[in-house]
């Protein structure tokens, strides 16, 4: 009996030192792999080009929406892939795929960018956007900008034509129509569905006695993309028209480079949506790109970690769309939707709730 249990736990020993033996000699290939890059689990580039696009993340449900609006969203979304699509697939660059799904949504007043901008407290449309080269980190944005029609093509304009990255208001404006962008009168950007938007959330505040935005699409329906091109240059791009009743010339995240959007063809492109102040403070976009550098692991985990653990945790609300110089493909959000779609030469995808 003695010696059974002797011999019982003899075997129980050998097992465990074998296990410990084991998952210490598994743990190590992984972490040379992921040191030398030559050797990356995701070697392999899955697709010839890829595209991903968002058209905002917040408390999209499905109980909200009528079939004829949701199917206005699936179109737009639908067109804006085409669109990008056709372009890579014909050996265009991603700068010009990112440029001109961009305009595409930025000219549908469904979404909070360009012609569906949210208004200030003021009852003005002050637009933000931005966009990022990965192959030579080359970047150019603007904010609070009023009068141009496309504000994506200011964006590149000040990466393209000057020698500057960032540029606001009426400096923005005036460089934009200096090299010849097109202007509008503010009255373009007008829509009543924003206008109701504004009025809505002014009487809100007039009942709470202090400012507010809290409203459920205050602060959403930005457009983003991120393209990767058959040379395997990704670049990203945002634009929006930032937060009902924003005060004081307030700035989000769309347009600060590293905050709403980064790109860097040696891991990844990134344009995000939410609550701005939070997306600046937690510089998401760029810590995606760093998490996937400096800690070695994919773009889905690191695109996760920040939406659902890091952004989540401190109350920041909203999503990322992300790929990196593999195709792979990540759009996480911690809203209840994010309009969004991807389309690679293999898949095609549009979505808008989550599950
Ligand atoms: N991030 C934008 C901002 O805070 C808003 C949005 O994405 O909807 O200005």
């Amino acid at each position: 009996m003695y010696n059974d249990m002797n011999c019982q736990k003899t075997k129980v020993c050998l097992i465990l030192t074998l296990c410990i033996f084991y998952s210490c000699n598994n743990t190590s290939p992984k972490k040379d792999l992921k040191e030398d890059p030559s050797t990356d689990l995701h070697q392999q580039k899955q697709t010839e080009y890829a595209l991903v696009i968002h058209g905002g993340a917040g408390t999209i449900l499905k109980e909200n929406m009528t079939n004829e609006l949701e199917n206005e969203y699936k179109a737009k979304l639908d067109e804006a892939l085409s669109i990008g699509e056709n372009i890579l697939k014909a050996g265009g660059t991603s700068l010009d795929a990112v440029v001109s799904v961009i305009m595409i949504m930025e000219d549908s007043p469904l979404f909070n960018a360009g012609k569906g901008a949210v208004f200030t407290n003021e009852g003005a449309n002050a637009m933000d956007a931005s966009i990022m080269r990965g192959n030579d980190l080359e970047a150019g944005a603007v904010g609070g900008i009023s009068n141009i029609k496309n504000p994506i093509t200011a964006a590149q304009a000040v990466l393209e034509k000057s020698e500057h990255v960032f540029m606001v208001g009426k400096g923005a404006e005036a460089f934009a129509a200096s090299v010849g962008l097109e202007t509008v009168d503010p009255k373009y950007f007008y829509t009543e569905r924003r206008w109701n938007s504004l009025q809505k959330i002014l009487e809100k505040e007039k009942s709470l006695g202090y400012n507010t935005t809290d409203l459920p699409d205050s602060k959403f329906g930005t457009v983003g993309v991120v393209a990767l091109d058959k040379k395997g240059n990704i670049v990203a791009g945002t634009s929006t028209g930032g937060m009902t009743n924003k005060k004081y010339d307030r700035i989000g995240d769309s347009p600060v480079i590293g905050a709403g959007t980064y790109a860097n063809n040696n891991t990844c492109g990134v344009s995000c949506t939410g609550h701005g102040e939070y997306f600046i403070r937690y510089a998401v976009a760029h810590d995606v790109s760093a998490m996937m550098e400096y800690k070695g692991i994919s773009l889905e985990e690191a695109s996760h970690l920040i939406i659902n653990k890091k952004l989540k945790e401190a109350g920041g609300s909203g999503g990322l769309i992300a790929l990196d110089k593999y195709g792979n493909i990540s759009m996480p959000f911690n809203t209840p939707g994010m309009y969004r779609g991807f389309v690679t030469d293999k898949e095609r995808y549009i979505g808008i709730y989550g599950n």
